[in-house]
């Protein structure tokens, strides 16, 4: 293992690959519970990690990967039993 990471890796919540943070959109978690797209990467917060893509936007949305993700619902922990 002697590669030199340029960037830190961070796994999309919607098709759960890995990628470098340049490649995917971070969004965090407001006080008010709404979750907002993140441009700088800087926002104060929980945050979460998609691609910059609109089929993991779109898959994200569907599954509400974002929401738990950011356990915007935490009064349980598992979903589905
Ligand atoms: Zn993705």
């Amino acid at each position: 293992m002697s590669k030199t990471r340029a960037e830190p890796v961070r796994t999309c919540v919607a098709c759960r690959l890995e990628a470098g943070k340049g490649a995917l959109v971070r969004f965090v978690r407001e006080p008010g519970g709404a979750v907002q797209e993140d441009p700088s990467g800087r926002a104060p917060g929980r945050g979460a990690y998609l691609h910059d893509d609109p089929e993991c936007r779109r898959l994200a949305l569907k599954k509400r990967s974002l929401e738990r993700a950011l356990r915007l619902r935490s009064t349980e922990k598992g979903d589905n039993p």
